[in-house]
């Protein structure tokens, strides 16, 4: 029941390139694959909401079903033109902690490089939309020498992040370059890319891009899974190909409210993780940005679905929740309360089941 059916998936659908010129931003296209409602026509209308699907992952769509959780990552509604209390265009204050063009220097040892403003797919929720897909272009030569001359100049930054946009919209060569020279400083240790390419455009992950990649180790890559709809045979191949090349993939999930926001498609999204070797990573509460506050849910919400996660599944498919501290101060761990009392003889906890334990300090 493929939405794309009436294209009859051509003969390059497995093609990357065609999957990314191809992508959808008009009524008239989308209108061709679902059943599209008043109000996503209206928000499509909107010239300011900058919109592009691949046609795989708009495949994945349910016409008929506005509140399918792969629409509402990727069609507009009109309630991104709010901007509600709290909200910024920068909540991370990103850009005051930019110190060159496309580095984000928040942590003591580690930087974030924006490769590109340009996404297989534009989710709705992106928290950078002040300027991810306004410009569909990657990092300059320029920029490039100035952030590696950054990097190059501080012995502390032993972690870079590729991010952006999507890096892997970069063309393998474009890619092994930026990748060489970061690699070529010494005290450099991990590089880690950020990228969607598995969930909205997995025919990205060639043998020829893992060819690029490995050549880089170590390195380690951050996938964004927000729902067990996304995990489909293409995916899977995707992400295996990865970690066969002794990548080692995480997954951060953004707790988007309608989507994904209970205990029950959390449980199946991290358990359907650690089947494609994916460790989950971060859970993220949905940033301050203007125009996704519609996707915001109570910070006790996230709490509930560790709870929810803790002890009633494998330790490893629970991800830590955290919340980007508004204004820039870094992601803040947020976790159920299992300690229920402490004093200097003993600690009084509850197991995830709600047994009471009491844990004995040493005495000496
Ligand atoms: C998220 C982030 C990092 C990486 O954080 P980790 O907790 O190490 O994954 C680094 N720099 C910036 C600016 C970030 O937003």
């Amino acid at each position: 029941m493929s939405a794309v059916c009436c294209l009859c998936k051509p003969e390059r659908w497995h093609d990357w390139r065609w999957q990314f010129r191809h992508r959808l931003r008009t009524i008239e296209q989308l209108g061709q694959v679902i059943k599209l409602t008043p109000e996503e026509e209206a928000a499509l209308s909107q010239p300011n909401f900058v919109v592009g699907i691949t046609p795989y992952f708009a495949s994945l769509m349910d016409p008929e079903d506005p509140t399918c959780p792969i629409r509402r990552q990727a069609i507009p509604l009109a309630a991104e033109g709010a901007s509600g209390p709290g909200t910024a265009a920068d909540p991370l204050n990103e850009e005051g902690l930019s110190p060159v063009s496309r580095i984000i220097h928040r942590y003591p040892d580690r930087v974030v490089l924006l490769g590109t403003e340009t996404c297989h797919t534009y989710c709705r929720h992106c928290t950078r939309r002040r300027r991810v897909g306004m410009v569909e272009k990657g990092l300059t030569r320029d920029e490039l020498e100035g952030a590696v001359e950054y990097i190059a100049g501080r012995p502390e930054i032993r972690d870079v992040l590729i991010s952006g946009g999507d890096p892997l919209t970069l063309a393998n060569g474009q890619l092994d370059r930026i990748l060489a020279k970061i690699r070529a400083v010494p005290h450099v240790e991990i590089i880690r890319i950020g990228t969607r390419a598995p969930v909205t455009n997995p025919y990205r992950i060639t043998p020829d891009l893992v060819a690029v990649l490995k050549k880089y180790h170590p390195l380690w890559i951050n996938v964004q899974f927000n729902h067990p709809k996304e995990i489909t045979e293409a995916s899977a191949r995707a992400c295996a190909a990865l970690v066969d090349a002794g990548i080692p993939v995480g997954n951060q999930t953004v707790l988007l409210k309608g989507i994904n926001d209970s205990v029950d498609v959390q449980k199946r999204l991290v358990q359907e993780l650690l089947k494609l070797r994916i460790r989950p990573y971060y859970l993220y509460q949905c940033d301050l940005a203007k125009g996704i506050d519609h996707f915001r849910t109570p910070v006790a919400r996230g709490i509930e679905i560790i709870e929810g996660l803790r002890g009633h599944t494998s330790g490893l498919a629970v991800p830590t929740f955290v919340i980007d501290a508004p204004g820039g101060g870094g992601k803040i761990p947020v976790s159920p309360q299992y300690v229920i009392s402490q004093s200097p003889e003993k600690v009084v906890l509850r197991t995830y089941d709600g047994k009471i334990v009491e844990y004995p300090e040493p005495q000496f």
